[in-house]
């Protein structure tokens, strides 16, 4: 089984660092909680361009980026058992140094890194398993009949479940939904 691991939101917290950045910037009084859409700069009153240069600021700072959960090396770990694990990540080149210089201090393993650069292609790319938390992809994997684990954030909150999406809110939960869709596979 092919597993695509996502990383801004489901291994990374840079939502964090993101809103710290933006209210130091531009005067908002912004939490990772109200973070409730995908297109959260139109809450935040900035530019498109904007919300992406504050990305790449806040992954300059790659130290400051929390993990969304406690020992994550562990939890990858655990789904590795099932499947080859790649980190899938739609991305600006700029970050990826960072990026990878993140997930070798969390010492989270992987076999391969694929970056994309519209996040939403990802879901072109052949795996059996998506796990993501991006409403965006989750549409288009429906759409296309690919599997997404959609993990749990304030900004997919509204996106239903469906005989392709199941929504985990903890790594433990993606494990569990990685053994049962292995299972189904084999079937
Ligand atoms: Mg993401």
């Amino acid at each position: 089984m092919k597993i695509a691991l996502d990383i801004d939101g489901v291994l990374a917290d840079i939502t964090v660092p993101w809103v710290n950045i933006c209210n130091e910037l531009h005067n908002t009084h912004l939490v990772k909680q109200d973070v409730k859409t995908w297109n959260f700069w139109k809450i935040a009153g900035i530019s498109q361009d904007e919300f992406f240069r504050i990305f790449s600021l806040a992954w300059r700072e790659w130290k400051q980026v929390p993990p969304t959960e406690p020992d994550l090396a562990t939890r990858v770990k655990g789904i590795q058992r099932h499947g080859q694990v790649d980190i899938v990540t739609g991305r600006s080149e700029d970050t990826i140094p960072f990026v990878k210089k993140w997930l070798i201090h969390h010492q989270i393993s992987y076999s391969h890194f694929i970056s994309v650069v519209r996040g939403e292609d990802k879901i072109l790319l052949d795996y059996d398993v998506f796990i993501d938390d991006a409403p965006i992809n989750v549409v288009r994997a429906a759409n296309l009949k690919k599997r997404v684990i959609l993990y749990n954030q304030p900004w997919n909150h509204k996106v239903p479940d469906s005989p392709w999406v199941r929504r985990a809110t903890s790594f433990e939960e993606v494990l569990c939904l990685v053994e049962e869709i292995k299972r189904r596979l084999k079937e």
